[in-house]
């Protein structure tokens, strides 16, 4: 492994003037922030990333989950997935965002992980974590062995003809769902980024997964304030049923009224390039009765676009009854 220089920075603009000198943010950073470690160390022992310059970020005042003066709640950037997964707001107005954090990874790494890494882990294909291996994403025009080797894992929603990784982000998927929005402090200041913009589409960039660029510091993520009445379920359907990450997952937050849909929001992990939010399921609830016949309905507007690989077409329908189940235990509950 390549030899790097680690630094705590005394404050975040310490931070940000010495990580905005790299080049990029994106794949190949030379100067990277740290916060739990539980992706970059991964990735530096496998060569995949290699910053000379760490900035552990750690012991800058980003740990606070705070209510917002319009009843929201303010998450800070460094604040750990297992103390937002059990915070007494979040279990009863967010219940979304604390199911689908404890669906991910262990206990021990929930503890270690933050909010702003986990929006920042990269995606599981095996060979963008193989160094002997082309990978389109780790190193741009080498190709994408995935779209005729082993795909099994990958997405169906969101590919392109040089890459079809997956998000495998669970938190990712409630976040889209309760229309999050990422605060990020920059060299140029601050600016606030509504969740479905803050991933890209692989398109012919793969390298390029967020808009974040050299020195963007993500401070911390807002969800607006919780709707009263409304269900809430994340389902995560996997190979076992702990310690894996999602071949499906569905996020639903759902209002009823005298038994029709009045309000749904949906995303959908575990096949999508990105944290996937669905609109069209979102339209094909809206008005109608929260039944599953509906809720099937909604499920296949939600895969309409999707685009099977050589191993993983089984996801599609996977997909649709993972939402469709999701959909029936929120009306339900
Ligand atoms: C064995 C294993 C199993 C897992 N299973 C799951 C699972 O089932 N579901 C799931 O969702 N996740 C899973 N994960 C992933 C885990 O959730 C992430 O590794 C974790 O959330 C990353 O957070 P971190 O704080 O450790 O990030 P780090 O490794 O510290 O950082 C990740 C990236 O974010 C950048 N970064 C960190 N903080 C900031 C900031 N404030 N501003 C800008 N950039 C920043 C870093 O530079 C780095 O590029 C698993 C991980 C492992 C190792
Ligand atoms: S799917 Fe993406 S990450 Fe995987 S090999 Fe292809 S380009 Fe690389």
């Amino acid at each position: 492994m390549k030899t790097f220089e680690f630094i705590r920075p005394a404050d975040a603009g310490a931070a940000i003037t010495t990580a905005a000198q790299a080049k990029t943010a994106q794949q190949g950073a030379e100067v990277r922030y740290i916060a739990g470690g539980t992706t970059l160390l991964d990735l530096m022992k496998l060569n995949v990333e290699t910053p000379g310059r760490l900035l552990d970020i750690n012991r800058l005042p980003l740990d606070k989950i705070e209510t917002t003066a319009d009843g929201g709640l303010k998450i800070g950037a460094t604040v750990r997935n297992s103390d937002l997964a059990n915070h007494a707001t979040v279990r009863r107005d967010y219940a979304v965002l604390s199911q689908a954090i404890l669906a991910g990874a262990s206990t021990q790494l929930r503890n270690m992980a933050t909010t702003a890494g986990n929006l920042l882990q990269r995606t599981r294909c095996a060979y963008f974590r193989d160094t002997a291996m082309p990978c389109n994403k780790r190193e741009p025009g080498t190709g994408c062995p995935a779209i005729t080797g082993s795909n099994r894992t990958l997405a169906v929603l969101g590919t392109s003809e040089h890459c079809i990784a997956t998000n495998p982000s669970d938190m990712c998927i409630a976040m889209a769902a309760l229309e999050a929005t990422i605060h990020v402090q920059g060299p140029k200041g601050s600016r606030a980024i509504p969740f479905g913009e803050f991933h890209l589409l692989p398109g012919n960039t793969p390298h390029r997964e967020t808009v974040l660029e050299p020195g963007d510091l993500i401070t911390h993520v807002t969800l607006p304030p919780p709707r009263s009445g409304s269900k809430q379920v994340y389902l995560k359907l996997r190979d076992r049923a702990s310690y894996e990450f999602a071949l499906a997952s569905a996020a639903v937050v759902i209002t009823v009224a005298g038994g029709t849909v009045t309000r749904a929001r949906v995303a959908l992990g575990g096949v999508g390039t990105k944290p996937w939010r669905s609109p069209e399921a979102e339209a094909a609830l809206v008005g109608q009765v929260a039944s599953a016949p509906s809720f099937r309905k909604a499920a296949e507007a939600a895969m309409a676009g999707a685009k099977p690989q050589t191993e993983n077409a089984f996801k599609i329908e996977l997909a649709k009854r993972c939402l469709t189940h999701a959909l029936q235990m929120a009306a339900t509950s």
